[in-house]
């Protein structure tokens, strides 16, 4: 049996942001008619520690296939030249079940997730949306960045980061995209005044981004936290939006920024208005009016993982890459 092996660089080169988003609408399509199977992810917490090994398995309908993401989340990442998200997806032949490659998760979970993010603003943003927000400035604000000017013709950037030295050495790194613009702030409110798309994606326990701050209009990914203690948004925030999810199953079971305001009593599950599977598929209502909220909390779906793997698979074959071993 021969397996193919994919390192991140070639994943990297195989995966472009906008084939990645085409792939994620019809896995996200697929997830939300029923095609697609996804067990909610297994998150081992290392003693003592708040880090964390997660197994994610999927069987994504749209490209029939399936595979599981192992991936490690560790704190100390700044300290070490490590990233903070690593790991592995092994792709399954869901023909007859065996191995047919295993490659680089950290490319997968970073180009994946700022395409999740992507196809998302493409359904929810208003059209003419140019002043883009990033809070964070890690791997996820990178390839946010990629993800934004992909789904939207964006004119200005600003960037804000925990660390100022960060978001200065993110605006650097960015590549030259046609005249636009970008600037770091010292704040998260200076940076997101005037913004037409907000990206949180930073590693924060509690809210950098409040309700009073987001103007009318406004889309937001919400993309940092992923457990029930975690959020990045206030109450306020929530409450004054309109909420799409990747998965309800995976918004009323993870989803910090949405189930700490619901054990304030301030939103309920009805606040949900569709997974972006259904408003993709024209089952739930996008945006109504061009001063609505409109936000997208994003967990990171496995069937994401796998249409990402079995897109790159196929063309790594076509194209001849990676390394084939016998098992
Ligand atoms: P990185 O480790 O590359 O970057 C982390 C970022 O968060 C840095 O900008 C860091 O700032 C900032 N940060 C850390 N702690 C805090 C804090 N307490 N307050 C404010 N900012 C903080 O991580 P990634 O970019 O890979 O991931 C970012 C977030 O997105 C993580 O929470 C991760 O779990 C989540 N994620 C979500 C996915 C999804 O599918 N929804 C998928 C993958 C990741 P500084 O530079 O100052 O350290």
């Amino acid at each position: 049996m021969s397996l193919l092996i994919l390192n991140r660089q070639e994943v990297r080169e195989l995966l472009p942001m906008r084939d990645c988003m085409d792939v994620l609408a019809a896995a996200f399509r697929a997830y939300s008619s029923g095609e697609s199977v996804q067990p909610l992810r297994t998150m081992m917490k290392v003693p003592e520690t708040d880090d964390i090994l997660a197994s994610m398995p999927g069987y994504d309908g749209a490209s029939e296939s399936m595979a599981v993401k192992l991936i490690t989340v560790f704190d100390d990442a700044a300290e070490t030249v490590l990233d903070s998200h690593q790991g592995l997806v092994v792709l399954f032949s869901s023909d007859h079940g065996n191995p047919l490659a295993i490659m680089d998760a950290i490319e997968i979970t970073a180009i994946r997730t700022a395409a999740a993010s992507g196809v998302a603003t493409e359904a929810l943003a208003k059209e003419d949306a140019s002043a883009l927000a990033i809070l964070g400035a890690g791997v996820q604000a990178r390839s946010h960045f990629d993800a934004m000017t992909e789904a939207r013709d964006i004119k200005t950037v600003r960037i804000w980061n925990r660390s100022r030295n960060g978001a200065e050495a993110l605006a650097a790194e960015l590549p030259p995209q046609g005249s636009v613009d970008v600037t770091v702030a010292n704040t998260v409110q200076s940076a997101v005044s005037g913004a037409d798309l907000i990206c949180t994606v930073t590693a924060a326990a509690e809210p950098v981004l409040k309700g009073e701050w987001i103007q009318p209009s406004v889309h937001v990914n919400a993309v940092g936290s992923s457990t029930p203690s975690k959020r990045e948004l206030d109450t306020d925030a929530i409450v004054r939006s309109r909420l799409f999810v990747d998965s309800r199953e995976s918004a009323v079971n993870e989803a910090g920024d949405f189930l700490i305001p619901k054990s304030e009593g301030a939103v309920g599950d009805d606040h949900i208005v569709g997974e972006i599977g259904e408003v993709l598929s024209g089952k739930a209502p996008g945006r109504q009016s061009r001063d609505e909220i409109t936000l997208f909390k994003s967990l990171g779906m496995a069937v994401e993982d796998v249409a990402a793997a079995h897109l790159i698979y196929e063309r790594a074959k076509a194209e001849d890459r990676g390394v084939w071993i016998e098992m």
